[in-house]
């Protein structure tokens, strides 16, 4: 059966100590959106560990870790961090490569970069890893797929073809220089030798693998907020981030995904730009960023500093609801131990009235807290790992966000290390 964790908010929810817990009973685990734009962290018996393009069981000598056609694959970031890996003392991990996963060009960590210097003020917040114009060029039928590497006249002839937009594009709105088609390929040829040993059919593979009733992790990067369709758009990322497009990102059918574990902070946090309605500014905004130092203060992939602020009920909500979420995993819990009060914001002023449905972009624009506020535990309760040992006061935080979110708070995490993990259902 096939089992999801996704993201239940902006990202950088805690997924990776969540996916790498549930990884050690799965068989396969599988990447099936995104690149190397965002990571996760692991500590586990190796250390500490940032993954980006690899599936969390890499760590984990059964487990095959499969890199779906949705994700978009950087090569040379792949290789880098294979190295990584190797250089901590893992054993080398069981990787499969879709022969359908499309390339990550090196022209379109050029354009993401360029496209941002050009918007200025008005740029995204991209991490400039060249996700945006990757996806475009893929659903512009522009893409290069891996199995196409092993073609090189029709190779050569789709680069040609490409180029030659590009090129437009890069002279005449960029003013930078122009792309070489035969530096392309040959890059392209290096590439090919890297990654071929990793080449699959990996449609095939999981579909055997379900059929011997194996068990599927779907490991998603990002979360609900940065979905290009029911997200912050245009402060989303360009691949869906939702458990739904598992089915689409590796193959595997709708039906098949039996368990949706959404991942959310105690508190809220994100790295980029876009609307956060609960969003801490100053002294407060400092001390949470500090406390929460490893949950992140700083964003795995960009080292760009996290935005925080008070859990967001309704955004948490409508995250849950559209990630179809069976169970949530809070984490960081810990980090909340040196408040004497905790908000949490229960709804959203928007015009004079509350809201607290998830609204589109502009209104969420204009949308203004409405706070409730509890009492805090003051008192350190990392790495608790018996649920009904917390304090009170953390219950009562754990059961009114479950009132509020209307799904089962199944895993409450205390730390960030592996073991730090309580069960409360
Ligand atoms: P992802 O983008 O959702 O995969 O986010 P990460 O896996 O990078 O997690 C964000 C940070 O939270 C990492 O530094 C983790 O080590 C840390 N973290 C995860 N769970 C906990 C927890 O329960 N408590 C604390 N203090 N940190 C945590």
């Amino acid at each position: 059966m096939v089992k999801a964790i996704v993201g239940a908010n902006w990202g950088d929810e805690g997924k990776g100590k969540i996916t790498d817990m549930f990884a050690e009973k799965s068989d396969v685990v599988v990447r099936f959106q995104g690149g190397a734009n965002a990571g996760h962290t692991i500590i586990c018996d190796y250390g500490k560990f940032a993954l980006h393009l690899l599936p969390s069981g890499v760590f984990y000598p059964h487990i095959t870790n499969v890199i779906g056609n949705g994700v978009a694959l950087d090569v040379p970031r792949f290789m880098a961090e294979l190295q990584h890996l190797r250089d901590g003392g893992v054993p080398a991990p069981h990787i499969l490569i879709s022969e359908r996963t499309q390339l990550l060009m090196p022209y379109h960590v050029l354009q993401d970069q360029y496209e941002e210097e050009r918007l200025g003020g008005h740029a995204f917040g991209s991490t400039k890893s060249g996700i945006a114009p990757f996806y475009s060029d893929k659903y512009a039928k522009n893409g290069i797929q891996v199995c196409e590497l092993f073609e090189e006249k029709r190779l050569m002839e789709r680069l040609e073809q490409i180029c030659a937009v590009k090129n437009v594009l890069f002279e005449h709105l960029y003013h930078k220089p122009k792309l070489n088609v035969k530096e392309l390929f040959d890059q392209l040829m290096d590439y090919r030798e890297q990654i071929a040993p990793f080449v699959s059919n990996t449609l095939v593979f999981v579909k055997d693998a379900l059929r011997e009733g194996k068990e599927v992790l779907l490991e998603a990067q990002l979360g609900a907020m940065k979905d290009p369709d029911f997200g912050i758009y245009p402060f989303t990322t360009s691949s869906h981030t939702l458990a739904g497009f598992g089915c689409m990102g590796v193959g595997v059918a709708p039906s098949d995904i039996k368990q949706v574990i959404a991942v959310t902070k105690a508190y809220s946090s994100a790295v980029g730009a876009g609307d956060f309605v609960s969003e801490l500014f100053g002294d407060e905004a400092e001390e949470l960023r500090h406390r929460g130092g490893d949950a992140g203060e700083y964003g795995a992939t960009t080292g760009r500093p996290r935005r925080v602020g008070w859990f967001d009920t309704v955004a948490t909500r409508y995250g849950c609801m559209v990630q179809g979420a069976t169970e949530v995993a809070l984490t960081a819990i810990d980090v909340l131990g040196y408040l004497d009060e905790i908000k949490v914001c229960t709804g959203y002023e928007i015009d004079g009235k509350i809201v607290t449905d998830f609204p589109v972009t502009p209104l969420l624009d204009r949308a203004k807290p409405v706070y409730t506020t509890l009492p805090g535990w003051k008192c350190d309760i990392r790495g608790e790992t018996d649920y009904h040992k917390l304090p009170k006061q953390a219950q009562d935080y754990v059961d009114f966000l479950e009132e509020q979110i209307k799904t089962p708070i199944s895993l409450v995490s205390t730390g960030p290390k592996r073991h730090e993990i309580s069960r409360r259902r």
